[in-house]
């Protein structure tokens, strides 16, 4: 039966043996997007050098057709002047482009996503996520195997500690004891008690964030320094993002790894960053998703960089999204949904520090 008859056939309301997959051009109806900003609460204020809060809202994106649904999310935060609010207009503005494409020509949609969309990383990746998880589930494979990856060769997840009062960072350390490795965050005045009440509760090796804190080139080295003698193992960002020289006059002073996280948003920004930095941490949130993240992954390798994948706070879809691809990645940084209270989702999970990702095809969620 050719299409032109069984379209005939279809209108005559004959019994159709046929797959709906067998007409050579993809339905278009039934196709559903929907747009939703979620308020996720923290189990701990949250305190970096940039901002101190109770809860987050990241932005959700489902994409429904042909009976599966993808979910996808972005963290949207000020550091990168975006919000909520905004990813989901951003969304919103290539919902035409969304419900008129076919989902299997993802990296074709995200290009056109990319350049029709200004800034928004956190909405792209939103939307990145949604059809990956959409195409997982259509081809019946979890998204590691996608990427063909074997789902034994996840890294071990640091356990984020935010800044806070020594008793409560004391309280925080005990609480990560399941995690084997643990990022700091410093870049305030209190670096030294900040450590000094971690190191009072483990032996631990430790991963410090500084998150741009420092604002001297000299003030960072002096803090390197200081931090190699208490075990640890490499620094984030200690620097302005813009301060690519002044890191890399660090960088020949100190004896540890230095990792970029907002001095690289895509892979772009990679360049120009090989010899400041030792290496660049990846997010969905920053990169506007998977396809991108893997680039930079790619991109970073070829110039001899480390990578790792991190995430912000957020629930267990973006987590869940990384995950799949940190078989590929040295470091991982995948705890954001476990900072959080209200998890709509559950996905990749951690034992030991080491992640664990769901079997299920697609991103392997399940509703919580
Ligand atoms: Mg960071």
């Amino acid at each position: 039966m050719n299409r032109r008859s069984f379209v005939k056939a279809a209108a005559a309301g004959y019994p159709l043996a046929l797959p709906a997959a067998a007409l050579a051009a993809p339905a278009v109806t039934g196709t559903n997007l929907t747009t939703r900003i979620v308020r996720l609460n923290l189990q701990h204020t949250w305190t970096t050098t940039m901002s101190s809060s109770q809860y987050r809202d990241t932005l959700h994106v489902s994409y429904a057709r042909d009976g599966i649904t993808g979910h996808g999310e972005g963290a949207p935060i000020v550091r990168y002047h975006e919000d909520a609010e905004g990813a989901r207009k951003a969304v919103e503005s290539v919902r035409g482009l969304l419900l008129s494409s076919d989902p299997m020509q993802f990296a074709k949609i995200m290009s056109l996503v990319f350049k029709q969309v200004p800034g928004n990383w956190a909405g792209k990746a939103a939307i990145d996520i949604a059809l990956m998880d959409w195409v997982g589930q259509k081809l019946g494979i979890p998204l590691y195997s996608y990427f063909g990856l074997d789902a034994g060769d996840t890294p071990l997840t640091t356990f984020s500690i935010g800044i806070d009062t020594p008793e409560i960072t004391r309280q925080k350390t005990r609480e990560a004891a399941d995690f084997p490795i643990l990022k700091v965050k410093v870049g305030l005045a209190t670096d030294e008690p900040t450590i000094e009440a971690v190191r009072s509760v483990t032996d631990k090796p430790l991963r410090v964030d500084a998150n741009e804190g420092w604002k001297s080139k000299e003030e960072a080295v002096q803090k390197i320094n200081w931090l190699e003698k208490h075990g640890v193992q490499f620094i984030e960002q200690p620097l302005p993002a813009e301060m690519i020289e002044e890191t890399r006059w660090v960088r020949s002073r100190v004896h540890i790894p230095i990792i970029a996280d907002e001095a690289c948003g895509r892979a772009s920004d990679i360049p120009k960053l090989k010899d400041a930095f030792d290496g660049v941490n990846i997010k969905l949130d920053k990169s506007g998703g998977l396809l991108e993240a893997y680039r930079m992954i790619q991109t970073a390798r070829a110039l001899g960089m480390r990578t790792m994948l991190g995430c912000m706070v957020s629930s267990s879809v973006t987590v869940t999204a990384a995950a799949h691809l940190s078989p590929l990645v040295d470091y991982a940084d995948l705890d954001g949904n476990l900072l959080i209270a209200n998890d709509p989702f559950h996905g990749v999970t951690v034992e030991k520090g080491k992640l664990v990702l769901p079997k299920g095809p697609g991103l392997g969620l399940t509703v919580a």
